[in-house]
């Protein structure tokens, strides 16, 4: 069997893949309520398809020829800046840079018009294909390096085709420029880049996706009042089987509820934010922090010894009890009583460490609270 690529086949196909592409971005649009660049994303793709529309009618003459190559050339070096400047947007860049979107088909679109540069088919080429190179690279770089911690799968594979896309009119381009006669014709170009285009759009859709699940995932595992991991959370974290040499402490702030009644809820919720905020930072990588529920925090401190236990459990109480919650010029005075469980050399389980925590918590509130309870589970 012998295979050939029909040009005209291939552009009409190549037109689908980005009315498809757009299409798929747009659905992904509608499910997102933040504004992330995906609209950016659609309008290039279908201004690229456009371009291509009207470059084929070009070309058969349907319409005169300054008319559809200085348009075509236009819509060309607007759609590539504006689909890198909607894949920063994807990536977390907060600022728009429309002048560099706007500026570059203006720049090519002036000198097109006092030259007449675009008539001349191989240059008007170049120009686009520069512009394609230029902006899919730049595309890639900008995905590559996402501002957004969370771990998305989608996001190096996108890069790849971003860049595989630019490579593809890198390798068109030094074709063209050079006048070589190459195997690597536009049908075959244009053919390979139809795949890439359905990858970029499938690609940008699960990115999509897989930052919403991921922001749901935080959501569910937060809590809301003072950013710290919630029970749920908390118990997820702990190891499968509790483990020897290890601590599990639960933190209660003292007389809350009076802090509450004397300088209302708000300032309550005020004080709950400070005292996780001094916990976490005072904790050593791979400590878990969480809130339990109302007043009450849990920690749970992997590889540590009794004496170790008690120094991060007596640390925590000083910073607490030393921090500084000023409302209205009046300083709030904040304690803690905290119960240490130390696991010694057995493991048990862990609603037995949570009861010995509880219990060695309770001990220190009726001890005169502001102190530390350690017990062995
Ligand atoms: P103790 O020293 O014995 O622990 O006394 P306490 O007042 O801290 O403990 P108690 O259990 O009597 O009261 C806890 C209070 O915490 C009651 C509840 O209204 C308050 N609380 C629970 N959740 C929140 C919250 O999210 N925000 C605020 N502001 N208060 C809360
Ligand atoms: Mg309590
Ligand atoms: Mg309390």
């Amino acid at each position: 069997m012998h295979l050939t690529l029909d040009l005209g086949t291939i552009i009409l196909l190549h037109i689908t893949s980005l009315m498809a592409g757009a299409a798929a971005i747009l659905h992904s649009r509608k499910r997102t309520a933040r504004r992330i660049g995906l609209g950016r994303l659609a309008i290039a793709l279908i201004t690229l398809a456009i371009g291509a529309v009207l470059a084929a009618f070009g070309e058969r003459a349907a319409l005169p020829l300054w008319l559809w190559t200085h348009l075509s050339l236009v819509l060309g070096t607007v759609a590539y800046p504006l689909l890198w400047d909607g894949m920063r947007r994807l990536s977390g860049r907060r600022r728009s840079l429309y002048w560099i979107v706007i500026l570059v088909p203006a720049a090519w679109f002036a000198l097109g018009i006092v030259s007449g540069f675009p008539l001349v088919d191989a240059r008007r080429a170049s120009v686009f294909h520069l512009t394609a190179v230029t902006f899919l690279a730049a595309s890639a770089v900008e995905i590559w390096l996402d501002r957004h911690n969370e771990p998305l799968p989608a996001r190096r594979p996108l890069a790849a085709c971003l860049l595989v896309s630019a490579l593809i009119y890198a390798v068109r381009l030094v074709c063209i420029v050079f006048d070589i006669p190459s195997a690597f014709d536009f049908a075959t170009a244009f053919f390979l880049q139809i795949f890439v285009n359905f990858w970029i759009a499938l690609l940008v859709v699960t990115l999509v996706r897989e930052r919403r699940e991921a922001g749901l995932q935080l959501a569910a595992d937060t809590d809301a009042l003072t950013g710290v991991g919630n029970r749920r959370w908390f118990l997820a974290r702990l190891p499968a089987a509790p483990l020897a040499n290890s601590a599990l402490a639960i933190l209660d702030v003292d007389h809350f509820k009076q802090i509450n009644d004397r300088f209302g809820h708000p300032v309550g919720d005020h004080v709950l934010g400070s005292v996780a905020r001094a916990v976490r930072d005072a904790l050593r990588e791979g400590d878990v922090l969480a809130r339990f529920g109302g007043e009450e925090f849990v920690l749970f401190l992997p590889n540590v010894d009794a004496q170790g236990a008690r120094a991060v459990a007596e640390r925590l109480r000083h910073r607490i009890e030393t921090m500084s919650v000023v409302i209205d010029g009046a300083r709030i005075s904040v304690t803690v009583s905290i119960g240490v469980a130390w696991s010694g050399q057995k493991g048990g389980t862990w609603d037995a460490w949570i009861q010995t925590a509880d219990t060695a918590c309770y001990a220190a509130k009726g001890a005169g609270r502001n102190l530390v309870k350690t017990s062995v589970v």
